[in-house]
């Protein structure tokens, strides 16, 4: 087998996968930091540009490193073609934008990551787009909407930050009766914990800056599809407007992915852990983390997820005054609106990452004010429950 072939397992692929040495057998993925390539006359030149011959013409187009860190995705996600971009919402953006033109119609779960919400919202209606949300949990929300004739369906699941399951199968049957592709925002799972295209999805995109560095590093993006939709939608988009991304990021994020696993694993446990420790304790209001007994959707999330995932949402009673002194007074666990990194990050999405969306949309989303997503690091899970546990008692000083 080489290391182009699906049939390793993931941990495989993820140490191995889609790499391409160079004359000089170096152990690790290379680093073409370049911008264009040379031709070797001018009629090899000239047949690239034909092509007849595979030759890298310009690092927008394409790049071995990037070519790498696609090659591995696609084979981690068993998707047919990735390309790789500067963002996640690169990512997202390219993938609309290319398939989408005036006059279509998408419908998308509410649950969005913030600037995906505004696309939607904001960006494509300005296009002549009609965009229609839905509750993702909501099934027969779902099979309203598509009941007209649509184009394209986006949705995230376990949503952000309330972690909301949609039911991957059940909207792609919907979504490809009523004419729509379906495009899945599959970043809190990780491709490891989700595979949306055995659930029926078309394509999937990701934030790279999330799980896959992992550790804080740099910003990419991510869409997977089928060859024909990659090569023959995506990327003359992507050639053309140019959200390519840089090949010393795909170079870090090359080898940020070959410990995913690991980190996803012990990211799990601690947010597993963590969640059971928050659910015990009197400050606490909720506490939302898809495969615990109390979360609403938790059977659809074990059917569709191998594991919850690295993130738990809480509320503290209080609102976001007892919010803010919780997070004030943590010590290891940082304010931060990221996530998916090795350290414990907390969020106040109200006021940060869904502060935009407006406070008629929070409370349709169940976002209050009392309301912290926690993106559960590596650190000892006995020190996180011990910063958690002197945060709360802050709350009633
Ligand atoms: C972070 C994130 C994005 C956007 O990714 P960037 O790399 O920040 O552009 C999109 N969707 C979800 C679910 C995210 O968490």
């Amino acid at each position: 087998m080489t290391t182009h072939d699906p049939r390793y397992r993931p941990a495989t692929l993820l140490v191995q996968g889609g790499v391409e040495r160079s004359q000089f057998g170096e152990t690790a993925e290379a680093l073409y930091l370049t911008s264009g390539f040379v031709y070797d006359d001018a009629e090899q030149a000239e047949a690239t540009f034909k092509n007849e011959v595979q030759h890298y013409q310009y690092s927008r187009f394409g790049n071995p490193t990037v070519s790498m860190l696609e090659n591995r995705l696609a084979l981690i996600e068993g998707a047919e073609a990735c390309r790789a971009t500067a963002t996640g919402m690169a990512a997202v953006h390219s993938a609309l934008l290319s398939h989408l033109k005036c006059g279509d119609r998408v419908v998308a779960s509410r649950a969005l990551f913030g600037s995906c919400h505004w696309i939607v919202s904001t960006l494509l209606p300005r296009y002549g787009v009609k965009t229609e949300f839905v509750d993702g949990a909501d099934m027969d929300q779902w099979r309203a909407a598509l009941a007209t004739p649509a184009n394209l369906v986006l949705l995230e699941s376990p949503s952000n930050p309330m972690l909301d399951i949609v039911d991957l199968q059940a909207v792609s049957d919907l979504a490809h009766a009523a004419g729509a592709i379906v495009v899945v925002d599959n970043v809190f799972a990780t491709p490891l914990l989700q595979k949306p295209f055995k659930l029926g999805a078309d394509v999937v995109v990701y934030s790279c800056t999330k799980h896959i560095d992992g550790q804080g590093r740099v910003l990419g993006g991510a869409v997977l599809g089928r060859k024909k939709w990659v090569e023959d939608t995506l990327v003359p988009f992507i050639r053309n407007t140019g959200p390519s991304i840089s090949p010393f990021n795909a170079w870090l994020l090359l080898k940020g992915i070959e410990t995913l696993a690991l980190r996803v694993d012990a990211g799990c446990r601690n947010a597993s852990t963590v969640a059971d420790f928050l659910a015990a304790q009197p400050e606490i209001a909720r506490v939302w983390y898809p495969t615990r007994a109390d979360h609403p959707q938790r059977d659809l999330a074990m059917a569709q997820m191998s594991a919850g995932g690295t993130l738990v949402t809480f509320e503290v009673k209080g609102g976001k005054q007892a919010a803010f002194k919780a997070m004030n007074a943590f010590r290891l666990i940082k304010v931060s609106n990221n996530l998916g990194d090795s350290k414990s990050l907390a969020t106040h999405p109200a006021t940060t990452t869904h502060m935009r969306i407006g406070a008629e949309e929070r409370a349709k989303l169940g976002i209050t004010d009392g309301v912290i997503r926690l993106s559960v690091g590596l650190e000892d899970v006995e020190d996180i429950k011990e910063d958690l546990a002197a945060g709360l008692a802050a709350i009633g000083r």
